[in-house]
């Protein structure tokens, strides 16, 4: 265990980071990834093992954030390493279809029994943008009701009052996205039935689908309301409106069968990312077989992808998927009870020294929001003090715990997460939370 009685050296990864800036906008391949809402250098990955990660530095960390979700078994966990290894050694790609396609594809069914047929992507934005065309299709309709703070990817109509990096840096939306598209985009406030049911009045048989996190992680970890899940699935068959469970982030992670299993939702659409590639770049959107199969070739919606359901993201993706769902009945209650020690045991420190803290947690996601809550929506989300997490977060780094480098991102643990973590976060919060 590193216990860091001083703040660790990051020299190698500032030498790195000007380097990056040189070549990338900001220095990142991803906005969220250069820290600008917490401050400070990034450091940079050098490899990581289980709970652990180690930067360029040699500086070790208690990994909270799982590369944003993807790594619900650890990192490096040798069933999906030596899977991707087989795989790679048959070549990367063919562009043609292989098995293990159809492989993964029976695993996801067995978990999400609202997916009867589905398309593999290569990351949750092409899901969520296939899925919405796929309702519009279907439906006949243009309009598109999100909720505000919820994230779906980046594609241009998903991207109004959009969570994640979006959120952290404050935007409304982003530039270079036509008025003609956003405006065919409804943002709501989150757990608001009210308000759907107003839209679905102002704009008659218009509205194509509804999207959403049925629990929200992108905003920070917001909890569905009682019966609001129920009242959407309601309002959406009644209107003859699509309901969209983005379950990018929440599948295989707040259950096996995600937020559709915890909350009995059965969604007309279902899209998926992060833990179903296991690591490697792959989504997922799938439903009813009827409206999958108004896809080309056998319908008139187009959607294609060169490297979709390429057979090292596939190899990973199986390898992740069929150990969670053989060992469902020992992971999900261990990773509860973990998540909920960790969550609680800093909630707790926090109350100690006085620090107002709202502490939402589904599972193993979960987000202190530095505000005294309660937070139901994304308004009340963005009463944070945001300038207090940034100080928390820099303390808890400095002592080798890496959480997600905004207040507005949900923190992840893996089964890789024991007691001995658990302890050494609870501490590192005591000594953050006093300073
Ligand atoms: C991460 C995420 C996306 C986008 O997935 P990418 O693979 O980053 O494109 C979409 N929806 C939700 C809910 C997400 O958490």
């Amino acid at each position: 265990m590193s216990s860091h009685s001083h703040i660790p050296v990051h020299t190698r990864s500032q030498a790195l980071q000007q380097r990056a800036e040189r070549y990338f906008p900001g220095g990142v391949n991803s906005p969220v990834r250069a820290f600008r809402a917490v401050g400070g250098a990034p450091p940079f990955i050098d490899r990581a093992k289980g709970a652990w990660l180690t930067d360029a530095d040699g500086n070790r960390y208690i990994d909270y954030f799982g590369s944003w979700g993807p790594m619900i078994l650890g990192h490096a966990f040798p069933p999906v390493v030596e899977a991707i290894e087989r795989a790679a050694r048959n070549s990367a790609s063919f562009g043609a279809s292989t098995a293990a396609e159809a492989d993964l594809a029976e695993r996801v069914i067995a978990c999400f029994p609202a997916i009867e047929k589905l398309r593999f992507v290569s990351s949750g934005t092409e899901a969520t943008m296939s899925a919405i065309r796929l309702a519009r299709a279907a439906t006949g309709r243009k309009i598109i009701v999100k909720f505000e703070g919820c994230y779906h990817g980046h594609a241009d109509g998903l991207l109004v009052k959009a969570g994640s990096g979006v959120a952290t840096f404050g935007i409304p939306g982003s530039a270079g996205v036509p008025e003609e598209i956003a405006h065919l985009t409804l943002a709501l406030p989150y757990n608001d039935l009210a308000a759907v049911e107003a839209a679905f009045d102002a704009h008659p048989g218009a509205i194509a689908a509804v999207i959403l996190e049925p629990v929200v992680g992108n905003a920070g970890c917001i909890v569905p309301a009682p019966g609001y899940l129920a009242g959407l699935r309601s309002l959406t068959k009644r209107e003859g409106a699509l309901l969209i469970a983005d379950e990018v982030m929440t599948g295989f992670r707040v259950a096996l069968g995600g937020a559709c299993e915890r909350y009995a939702l059965d969604p007309d659409l279902v899209t998926l990312g992060k833990i179903v590639g296991g690591g490697l770049p792959v989504g997922v959107f799938g439903g009813k077989r009827a409206l999958m199969d108004m896809l080309a070739p056998l319908g008139p919606v187009y959607q294609a992808g060169t490297l979709s359901g390429n057979p090292l993201a596939m190899a990973a993706g199986l390898a992740t998927v069929s150990y969670l769902q053989e060992h469902a009945a020992e992971i999900y209650p261990r990773l509860e009870a973990t998540a909920k020690a960790v969550a609680e045991g800093v909630a707790a420190e926090a109350a100690r020294a006085g620090v107002a803290l709202a502490l939402n947690r589904v599972g193993a996601m979960w987000t202190w929001f530095f505000t005294p809550g309660p937070v139901t929506n994304y308004d009340e989300a963005a009463q944070s003090d945001t300038a207090a997490f940034g100080r928390f977060h820099r303390a808890m780094l400095d002592q080798g715990i890496w959480l997600p480098p905004s207040q507005f991102e949900a923190a992840f643990l893996s089964t890789a997460h024991g007691e001995a973590e658990v302890a050494a976060t609870v501490e590192a919060a005591r000594i953050a939370l006093q300073a």
